[in-house]
């Protein structure tokens, strides 16, 4: 078999065979194929497209191209969740201590953030001494021990998708539906997990910009998971506006661990968001006998503080200091904070959320390039959020900074992020349409 002729199948709009697609991902993972000819290919995949079948076996050929994590002897139902990402989306950080709670093992592997959108890794880095390096003997030993890991995705599981990400990212191949789904599912495959959650965000602040785009996106990875033998429900949701008011990376846990305790006067988007996902999971788990008796069991586990106890548990396996979440108020201070006033008075129509992930990037709490340095403390703190009305001159955001001038670099976006309006405004749902094998 010769990776010209494999590439020139694709670019004349050819189905690949499973053996194929096997020879050429094992080939790359292992260093035998050069990225220019898998260049190549990938961008043949973006005009020429992949049948079904093909995207299976992609997502087969990526997966054994690693090692795959057995759950099989943790003693409860395994399931893995996933966000396409987003703008203030920290809702791992709150689902993966519930479900943990409610008697489900996670085996969470996340990923960094970039550009307008932040990564879990970064926002639990934030909490001093926490490891996200974790081996997998480590995390198979804490997720039985204490039913939880919030980690890196391991170098070993799925190294062709590492490969392959960095060159798609480097080559404008990204933007592929077959790929991106082979993608995500490899990874959830080789995790592990029974059951997947997929959270798959559409609007201005996420990867799919349309729902036509999303629901395609979610029903090839609903199949692929079938094809592998996953129950996996994909959730369609909304981002066009910041999910939660803090949009960051201390920031954002300390809205996660407000949730958790059962704080008043949180955002009612994220927490809604929360407590639907673990509804989807725990009845994927078996561990509810609906979605809605499964948000029962969520909300229950915040109220009575266990989910927050869990997360507390699961930081301090990782090295991280429980003390913090517990005294969010020891979190270092950002250098500069800044007041955003309203230019004028009115209802809240919009807040745009990619605008608000760029900002909040431009302030240090996000990466402009893989090798930026993060700022912890930076970030954005939305005072108010869609529907409310305000006055003229009511503080609308807070900027966290280094400096006074990167404070004002950002502060005339984000005041033009809000949409300010006379008169009632509709909110969009947040939960478009849920969508399962
Ligand atoms: N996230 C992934 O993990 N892979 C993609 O291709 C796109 C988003």
């Amino acid at each position: 078999m010769r990776v010209i002729d494999i590439i020139d199948k694709k670019r004349l709009g050819g189905e690949h065979s499973d053996e194929e697609i096997h020879f050429l991902v094992r080939n790359f993972a292992e260093g035998g194929i050069p990225d220019y000819q898998m260049a190549a290919w990938l961008m043949a995949v973006v005009w020429r497209g992949l049948s079904p079948a093909e995207t299976f076996s992609l997502t087969g050929a990526m997966v054994a191209s690693g090692d795959t994590l057995d759950l099989s002897d943790v003693g409860r139902p395994t399931v893995d969740k996933h966000s396409t990402g987003g703008v203030g989306d920290k809702t791992t950080l709150a689902v993966v201590p519930i479900l943990a709670a409610g008697g489900v093992a996670v085996a969470k592997m996340s990923g960094r953030g970039l550009g307008h959108t932040g990564g879990t890794l970064d926002k639990l880095e934030s909490i001093p001494g926490t490891r996200t390096f974790l081996e997998v003997a480590e995390i198979l030993r804490q997720v039985k021990d204490v039913g939880a890991c919030l980690c890196a995705q391991t170098p070993a599981l799925v190294p062709a998708d590492q490969k392959m990400y960095a060159l798609r990212d480097a080559t404008s191949t990204v933007q592929s539906l077959p790929l991106i789904a082979a993608s995500i599912m490899s990874k959830k495959i080789a995790g592990g997990g029974k059951s997947i959650v997929l959270d798959v965000k559409v609007g201005s602040g996420a990867f799919m910009e349309t729902i036509e785009d999303a629901r395609a996106l979610a029903r090839l990875m609903v199949d692929i998971g079938k094809a592998y033998d996953r129950r996996v429900v994909a959730v369609l949701t909304d981002m066009n506006v910041p999910l939660g008011f803090n949009v960051g990376n201390s920031v954002e846990i300390r809205e996660v661990v407000a949730l958790l305790k059962n704080e008043a006067g949180g955002e009612r988007r994220l927490r809604e968001l929360v407590v639907y996902l673990c509804g989807v999971a725990f009845e994927l788990a078996g561990l509810a006998a609906s979605v809605d008796a499964g948000r029962s069991v969520a909300e229950s586990l915040i109220a009575s503080g266990e989910a927050f106890e869990m997360l507390c548990k699961i930081i301090q396996a990782q090295g991280g200091d429980p003390d913090y979440l517990r005294h969010t108020e020891k979190q270092a201070a950002a250098g500069v904070t800044l007041d955003i006033q309203s230019p004028r008075g009115g209802s809240i129509r919009h807040i745009d959320a990619s605008v608000i992930g760029l900002a909040a990037m431009r302030l240090g709490a996000g990466r402009e390039t893989k090798d930026s340095v993060i700022d912890h403390s930076a970030g954005i703190v939305l005072r108010h959020t869609v529907g409310d009305v305000i006055a003229q001159d009511t503080t609308i955001a807070t900027l966290y900074t280094a400096t006074e001038s990167a404070a004002h670099r950002v502060a005339t976006e984000v005041a033009g992020a809000f949409e300010i309006v006379d008169g009632d405004v509709d909110q969009s749902p947040l939960v478009y349409e849920t969508i399962s094998g």
